[in-house]
């Protein structure tokens, strides 16, 4: 497939039509006209085949997941997804490959409205870097440093799913992954109605990428103070309990499995009635899972409040 052949494909199924995208894919630069009176909220994630997913990832899931993952973190600024751009880097273009990655990428910008406006497409190793532009009022977006002692400490939906397909997938004894399992790593659902539900409320929020115990490390550094969450609270879904009967893995899974995708947050547990009251909530489950004390660093207590050492803090580059 030609190179030309593949960006009037990408632009064909991506680049919906926004008012505020003046000009589009097909010049050398896009132009957009940013909201009247916001903040833009700007990100980037890539994923490198073998080291973000695995190489067996249908062309659809990569295109979901890519931007999946950049709408996780505009939802965790608590921004309105706006525009995005596309750098792909192909071995070897198919145009069966370049139609799935197109139908998974527009299945779920259509979804939040996000119009694909420009990007590179390069020939090399399998990668895919996704910036996205997000619009916040000004003073509103959340931030990682705004912890305080006496808030508590909430997760949305389940955690460890994702880490649990991985394991499965990378384990050539193990059998099958389970489907559920399996769906949480390759199309995870971005909370962004959560983090428009929670500006003006929440008092700090992150995405969980790397890990529950090593995100919110960033929170409790960021924001000065410590964290501790109580092991039992952590959600799990039905088919994590399944895949992981034994409490040390499914904890670990929970705790240190990355790509769950769910935003983590704290708030002034006064508020937290009337946030489950209000019209609409989070748009999905939460969970109090914690609480901010005065110091630093993240603890995991059992139900007696004694830590537990989990076998690995996290996912690290370069570790
Ligand atoms: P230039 O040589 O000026 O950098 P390109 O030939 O790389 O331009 O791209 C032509 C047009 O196609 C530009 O508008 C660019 O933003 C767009 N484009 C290129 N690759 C992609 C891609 N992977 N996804 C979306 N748009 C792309
Ligand atoms: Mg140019």
């Amino acid at each position: 497939m030609a190179e030309f052949d593949l960006i009037d494909l990408l632009a064909a199924r991506c680049a919906a039509s926004r008012a505020d995208v003046v000009l589009g894919i097909g010049d050398d630069g896009a132009i957009l006209a940013p909201p009247p009176g916001q903040h833009l909220v700007v990100v980037t994630d890539t994923l490198v085949a073998g080291v973000h997913f695995p190489l067996s990832t249908a062309p659809f899931d990569l295109g979901w997941k890519a931007l999946a993952v950049n709408l996780s973190d505009l939802a965790a600024m608590g921004a309105t997804p706006l525009w995005a751009s596309l750098a792909l880097t192909l071995p070897e273009p198919s145009r069966a490959f370049v139609e799935g990655f197109a139908d998974g990428f527009a299945t779920l910008a259509s979804r939040h409205g996000v119009a694909l406006i420009g990007g590179d497409t390069t020939r090399g190793p399998l990668a895919v870097t996704v910036t996205l532009h997000g619009a916040v009022p000004p003073g509103q977006a959340l931030r990682r440093d705004g912890a305080r002692a006496g808030d508590a400490v909430y997760v949305t939906g389940s955690l460890g799913d994702a880490a649990a397909a991985l394991q499965v997938l990378l384990d050539p004894a193990a059998g099958e992954v389970d489907a559920r399992l399996r769906t949480r790593l390759d199309r995870p659902e971005p909370r962004v109605e959560a983090g428009l539900a929670l500006r003006g409320a929440a008092s700090a929020c992150i995405d969980i990428s790397d890990g529950l115990v090593a995100d919110l490390g960033h929170v409790a550094r960021r924001s000065g103070v410590a964290i501790e969450l109580e092991v039992d609270a952590l959600p799990a879904s039905p088919a994590l309990f399944e895949a992981l009967p034994d409490r040390v893995p499914r904890r670990a899974a929970q705790a240190a499995g990355g790509d769950d995708y769910e935003l983590a947050f704290t708030l002034d547990p006064a508020r937290e009635a009337a946030m489950r009251t209000r019209d609409g909530g989070l748009g999905v489950t939460w969970t109090r899972i914690g609480r901010v004390v005065e110091g630093e660093g993240v603890r995991l207590l059992d139900r007696h409040g004694h830590d537990i050492v989990l076998p690995r803090a996290g996912w690290e580059h370069f570790a």
